[in-house]
C-alpha cells in the first residue's frame, strides 16, 4: 500500500477523532459516546484500507454496489464495521441485507417492509436508523418532520416499524442543510434530538440510542447536540475525486 497516502489518512484520522473527543468532553458527554464513521464513498478501496489500517472501525458508503468491491478487499475482519448511508434503490435491497452491518437511511415503509422480508429470508437482523428530514428541504430523503401533522404521521409509520421482525431500530438519523456558518446547522441536529426524545416517550420498547448526525462541515453542533455517530468523509480522506 501507498506508504504516504497511508500517512495521511492515519494522521487526518487520528486528528478527527482527537478533535471529536474534545468537543464530546467540552459538552459533558463522554468522548467514547461518540463513533467516528468513515465514509469513503467515492473514493478507491485504497483510501478504505488507509482508513481501516489507521484503526477506524466504522467505515460508510453511499451507493451499495461501489461499496462491496471495498468491504470485499478490506473485509470486516479486526472488527470493521460497514455502514450505508445513502438512498437504497429497492434493487440493491438485498445486496444491502447482504454485506452491510447497518442502515442509516431507512426513508420509506416500502423500503422497510422489503429488507424486513429480505432478511428474513436471510434469517438476519439488520440494524437500522429512521432518517428523518428535520430542515423541509424538498430536496432530501426521509420523513418529513417538521409540522405536527408530519411528526404524527411519522409515529404512525414508527408503529408498524415496530413489528417488522428482522428490523432493529436503533434511532436517528438526519442531514442538516447546507449553511454559510457552522453554528446555524446546529438547530437541526437540535431538532433531531428533541424528535428522538418524544419518539423514546412513545415507543419505549424501541432503542432511540443512537444519533447519526454531522458530517465533516459541521459535526460540532451535532456533537453538542448528542450526536452517537459522526458521518465524516472529506475532512479525513480529502476531497471527493470529480
Ligand atoms: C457524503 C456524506 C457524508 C460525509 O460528507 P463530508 O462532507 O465529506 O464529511 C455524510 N453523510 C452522508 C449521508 C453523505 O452522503
Amino acid at each position: 500500500m501507498n506508504t504516504q497516502l497511508r500517512e495521511r489518512i492515519a494522521e487526518s484520522y487520528a486528528r478527527v477523532c482527537e478533535e471529536v473527543a474534545e468537543i464530546a468532553t467540552k459538552a459533558g458527554r463522554e468522548p467514547e459516546s461518540v463513533r467516528v464513521v468513515v465514509v469513503t464513498k467515492g473514493h478507491p478501496v485504497e483510501i478504505a484500507q488507509a482508513a481501516a489500517a489507521a484503526g477506524a472501525h466504522d467505515l460508510a458508503e453511499n451507493y451499495p454496489e461501489q461499496g462491496l468491491q471495498k468491504i470485499q478487499e478490506v473485509g470486516t475482519g479486526n472488527g470493521v464495521q460497514w455502514h450505508m448511508i445513502g438512498h437504497v434503490q429497492s434493487r440493491k435491497v438485498r445486496m444491502v441485507v447482504e454485506h452491510y452491518n447497518m442502515l442509516h437511511s431507512l426513508d420509506s415503509m416500502k423500503l422497510a417492509r422489503r429488507l424486513d422480508r429480505f432478511a428474513g429470508e436471510m434469517q438476519h437482523k439488520l440494524p437500522v436508523l429512521i432518517q428523518a428530514n428535520v430542515s423541509g428541504e424538498a430536496s432530501k430523503y426521509g420523513w418529513q418532520a417538521v409540522s405536527e401533522d408530519e411528526k404524527l404521521k411519522l409515529a404512525e409509520d414508527v408503529a408498524e416499524l415496530e413489528t417488522l421482525p428482522n428490523l432493529e431500530i436503533g434511532g436517528l438519523m438526519t442531514m442538516a442543510p447546507i449553511v454559510s456558518h457552522v453554528d446555524e446547522a446546529r438547530p437541526f441536529f437540535e431538532r433531531l434530538r428533541r424528535l428522538s426524545e418524544r419518539l423514546a416517550d412513545e415507543f419505549p420498547k424501541v432503542s432511540w440510542r443512537e444519533l447519526s448526525m454531522g458530517m465533516s462541515s459541521d459535526y460540532a453542533g451535532a456533537i453538542q447536540e448528542g450526536a452517537t455517530l459522526v458521518r465524516i468523509g472529506s475532512a479525513i480522506v480529502g476531497p471527493r475525486p470529480t
